[in-house]
């Protein structure tokens, strides 16, 4: 029987359609087998291509003879300016701000060819070590109050360049999707007394149906009303508001998690285009009892189309419970990213 499910946390419903339930693996992105090369002279994120990038912000340095490992820059094509001031309008209804923010690419690696899933541990830790250091350069600006890091993999989920890159882009208003999370978190907390997603993961952790990996200090699992197949949440364990006060133990074990979560899903279904997300608090928020962090990974294996366009209701054709087992059971550990 199908199932309608609400998500605890933005009280959105979805139905869960087990009538038209698909085995997992039905949804394996199939793609033809595709070898990039580790280098491409017109790719501006190459090595020796730095000069057709704006002016660096920060480089991660190399110790294998790379010239660097990691490298930040402001998007050429940013959709926000940090020239601007974030002027304040409004005349009747319409309410507009200058165009300010920050709007920064992230190049993984100076390797082409690679993705996240493929890295070693030990770079993506210095990827994330990197996300922390500019999400919270940005934060203590006091025009901006939202910053949002994200990784778009494949040309469904937005990437325009091959070249394995992640964003940050820092907005001097807080969009209202996650002013409604922190408003109903806030009144959990005022209800109940404790963080909603301590508790979640807590029951999740016992439950176990739905977890695909855990470690000392982060947990992967896929989301009781997930809106889309195989929509995976990575928590601390540890409660935290915001991303900025991830610890450098912390930063290792989620590079770890996280790579081997990417990888599962890459291997299991085929290296599928993807979306990830850190959903930190506000900047302002920084050690806020109500609101706990995490890593939102969204695989693009289907559409949105008219019923969810009308309603923001979504139709899920995998069932979590299912979604888990299957990544539970993809093997990483060998072939994939060990070195
Ligand atoms: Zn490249
Ligand atoms: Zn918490």
């Amino acid at each position: 029987m199908p199932e309608l499910r609400q998500n605890f946390f933005t009280k959105e419903w979805v139905i869960i359609a087990t009538e038209r339930a698909k085995r997992p693996e039905e949804l394996a992105a199939h793609r033809a087998e595709q070898t990039l090369p580790s280098f491409v002279e017109n790719c501006p994120f190459c090595p020796g291509n730095e000069g057709k990038t704006p002016p660096e912000v920060m480089r991660f340095p190399a110790n294998n003879g790379e010239p660097w490992a990691v490298r930040v820059f402001p998007n050429k094509f940013a959709a926000l300016v940090s020239d601007a001031q974030p002027t304040r309008n409004l005349q009747h209804l319409r309410r507009r701000v200058n165009g300010f923010g920050f709007h920064e690419v992230i190049v993984d690696s100076p390797d082409h060819s690679t993705c996240m899933a493929l890295l070693p541990d030990v770079h993506v830790a210095r990827i994330l070590g990197v996300f922390k250091e500019r999400y919270n350069a940005l934060g203590m600006d006091h025009r901006i109050n939202h910053v949002t890091i994200f990784k778009n993999h494949g040309a469904d989920a937005g990437a325009s360049l091959q070249h394995p890159h992640s964003q940050i882009i820092a907005t001097p208003v807080i969009p209202s999707q996650v002013r409604h999370r922190m408003h109903e978190a806030l009144r959990h907390y005022d209800d109940a007394g404790e963080c909603m997603f301590c508790h979640m993961v807590e029951q999740e952790c016992e439950d176990q149906t739905r977890i695909v990996l855990k470690s000392e200090l982060f947990v992967a699992m896929e989301v009781f009303a997930s809106a889309t197949p195989f929509a995976t949440h990575i928590f601390p364990l540890r409660h935290m508001a915001s991303f900025g006060e991830i610890t450098a133990a912390e930063i290792s074990d989620l590079a770890r998690v996280l790579r081997r979560t990417l990888a599962k899903i890459y291997v299991g279904l085929e290296n599928p285009d993807l979306n990830f997300t850190i959903r930190s608090a506000p900047s302002d928020y920084v050690g806020a009892r109500h609101f706990h962090w995490y890593v939102s990974v969204i695989p693009r294996l289907t559409r949105v189309a008219g019923f969810e366009l009308g309603s923001g209701m979504f139709i899920n054709t995998v069932l979590p419970e299912a979604a888990a087992e299957f990544l539970r059971e993809v093997k990483v550990e060998k072939g994939v990213g060990t070195s």
